[in-house]
C-alpha cells in the first residue's frame, strides 16, 4: 500500500515508521521546516526509545520518506492518514480542529484518484462526517471514503504499543456499505501483520470510534485522579497508597494499571482529551459529571504540589533552593506539554524559591516554558547540590539509582519529597533525610 501520513509528530512519525515496517510505502508530510530538516538529516525530532532504528531501517529500505509537499505525497497514495495536532481551542475545552480541516482541504485539492482518508488524530464525535463533507465539497469529482482510526499509543512505549496493541479501532461509515467495505479492506492491508497475528480489530461506526478514544483516555485519567485522591486519604489515615493500590490492582475487574499515585496527570493527551470530552458532553446536553470532576481534581492536585513543598519548608521558602528532578509529564519522553512540573515551578517561583532543575530529555523544551529563578542543571547530582529541599516529580530510571548517602551529602538541607514513591524511604531516613513520599503517612 502507498500511504501518506499528514503530520510527523509523536503519532504521525511513529505510525508512519511502523506502517513502513509493516510493508507499506510511506511518505510523511511535515510542514514544520525544522522538524523536516532533522528527519531528512536522519535525526529524530522527538525522544522516543528505538524509533530511530525503525526510521533508519525503513528509510534505507526505501519505504519511508519525508516531505513538506503534501501534493506529491497524496498523488498516487491509496490511503491518507491525518495525524495533526488537536490541542484545546482557546477560551474553552473544545478541541481545535483547524489543522485537521486544513489538512482535509489540502488532501482534497491534491487528490488525483479515489482515496481512503483516515483521521488518526483524536477528534470529537462527528469530525469524520465533517471531513467527508469537506472532501466532497472541495472535490466533487473524486471518490473519498473516510474512516476513523484513533491511536492509543503511549509516548515512551510508542513502538511496542503500535506494533502490539491491545486492539485496533476503526470507524467506518456504516451508512455507505460499499465505501465501508473499501475502507475496511484498505485498513486490513495497511495493518496486515497485526491482522495476521490476531490482534483484536474492532470495525465500528465512525462515531463510536471517535468516542471510544476519548472515553478510553478519560477513563484512565479518572483512574489516576481517583488513586491520587486515595493517596491523600492514605496520608491522613495512616494507610499506604502503594499497599492500597496493590490490593485493588489484584482485582481483575479493576486491573493494576494506572493505579500509581503521583503529582497529577499531565501530557499532551489526558488534560486536553478530558476537557474536549467534557465539552462534547456539554454540547450534547448530557454533561459528564465524572469527567468534569476528574479535570477539577487533577487541576487542584497539580496546584497543590507547590503548597505542599511550601508547608514542608515550614511556610517560608523565599531564597531557599529547591531541587526538582524530572520535568516531563512522564519518563522516557521529552514532551513537556501540560507537565505538572510547570505549575510546580511557577508556584514555587511566586513563593520566592530558587529552583535547580534537571530532566534527562525535557530541559530544552522546559527552558522555553518557564521564566524566573530556575537553573537547569547538567546532571541530577548538580541539581541536588546545595539544595534545601529535594522533590522528585518524574520517575526516570536514572533517579532510582541515586544513593541516599550521596544525595544527603550533596544537599544543604534534608527535606525530601518523593512524589512518585520510587525511593527507599527508610534508607533515606537512615542517611539523615526528613523523607516524605506520596500517599504514605509514615516517613520511613
Ligand atoms: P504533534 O504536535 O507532535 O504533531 C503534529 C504534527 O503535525 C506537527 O509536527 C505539525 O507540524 C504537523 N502538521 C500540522 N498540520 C500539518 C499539515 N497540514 N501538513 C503537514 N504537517 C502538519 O502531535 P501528536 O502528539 O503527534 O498528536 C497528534 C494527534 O494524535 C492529536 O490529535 C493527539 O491527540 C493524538 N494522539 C497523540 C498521542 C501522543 O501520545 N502524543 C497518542 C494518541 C493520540
Amino acid at each position: 500500500m502507498r500511504v501518506a501520513m499528514i503530520g510527523g509528530g509523536y503519532v504521525g512519525l511513529v505510525s508512519g515508521a511502523c506502517f513502513a515496517d509493516f510493508g507499506s510505502s510511506v511518505t510523511v508530510v511535515e510542514r514544520d521546516p525544522a522538524k523536516l530538516a532533522m528527519l531528512r538529516d536522519h535525526k529524530i525530532p522527538i525522544y522516543e526509545p528505538s524509533l530511530d532504528q525503525i526510521v533508519a531501517r525503513n528509510v534505507q529500505a526505501g519505504r519511508l520518506a519525508f516531505t513538506a509537499d503534501l501534493k506529491s505525497a497524496v498523488d498516487g497514495a491509496d490511503v491518507v492518514f491525518i495525524a495533526v495536532g488537536t490541542p484545546t481551542r482557546r477560551g474553552g475545552g473544545h478541541a481545535d480542529l483547524t489543522a485537521v480541516y486544513e489538512a482535509a482541504r489540502a488532501v482534497a485539492k491534491a487528490a488525483t484518484a479515489p482515496l481512503i482518508v483516515v483521521t488518526k488524530s483524536t477528534v470529537p464525535v462527528g469530525t469524520g462526517r465533517e471531513v467527508a463533507r469537506i472532501l466532497r465539497e472541495t472535490r466533487p469529482d473524486v471518490r473519498f471514503d473516510v474512516a476513523s482510526n484513533p491511536e492509543f499509543l503511549r509516548e515512551g512505549n510508542a513502538i511496542t504499543d503500535f506494533t502490539e496493541p491491545d486492539r485496533v479501532v476503526i470507524g467506518i461509515d456504516l451508512l455507505d456499505t460499499e465505501g465501508a467495505a473499501r475502507a475496511e479492506a484498505s485498513m486490513r492491508q495497511v495493518y496486515a501483520p497485526l491482522v495476521a497475528k490476531n490482534t483484536p480489530f474492532r470495525f465500528v461506526s465512525r462515531e463510536s470510534a471517535e468516542l471510544a478514544k476519548y472515553a478510553s483516555n478519560a477513563f484512565l485519567a479518572m483512574k489516576v485522579a481517583f488513586v491520587n485522591e486515595m493517596a491523600d486519604l492514605s496520608e491522613k489515615t495512616g494507610a499506604d497508597i502503594a499497599e492500597v493500590a496493590g490490593c485493588m490492582g489484584l482485582d481483575r475487574r479493576i486491573g493494576d494499571k494506572f493505579l500509581r499515585a503521583g503529582p497529577g496527570f499531565g501530557g499532551s493527551c489526558f488534560p486536553k482529551d478530558t476537557r474536549a470530552l467534557a465539552a462534547i458532553a456539554q454540547d450534547a446536553g448530557v454533561p459528564s459529571r465524572l469527567v468534569e470532576a476528574t479535570i477539577a481534581a487533577n487541576e487542584y492536585r497539580k496546584e497543590a504540589v507547590a503548597r505542599r513543598i511550601l508547608a514542608l519548608a515550614g511556610g517560608e521558602i523565599a531564597g531557599k533552593v529547591v531541587a526538582l528532578l524530572g520535568l516531563t509529564f512522564k519518563p522516557d519522553t521529552d514532551d513537556m506539554r501540560e507537565a505538572t512540573s510547570l505549575p510546580v515551578m511557577r508556584n514555587l517561583l511566586t513563593y520566592g524559591a530558587r529552583i535547580q532543575a534537571f530532566d534527562p530529555e525535557g530541559m530544552a523544551h522546559a527552558k522555553s516554558m518557564v521564566t524566573g529563578d530556575v537553573t537547569f542543571m547538567p546532571t541530577a547530582r548538580d541539581a541536588i547540590e546545595g539544595s534545601d529541599i529535594l522533590v522528585l516529580l518524574t520517575e526516570w530510571d536514572d533517579f532510582r539509582k541515586l544513593e541516599p548517602q550521596d544525595v544527603m551529602a550533596a544537599m544543604r538541607g534534608n527535606i525530601i519529597l518523593d512524589m512518585r514513591d520510587i525511593w527507599d524511604g527508610s534508607a533515606f531516613t537512615a542517611a539523615g533525610a526528613v523523607y516524605h513520599a506520596v500517599g504514605r503517612a509514615r516517613t520511613a
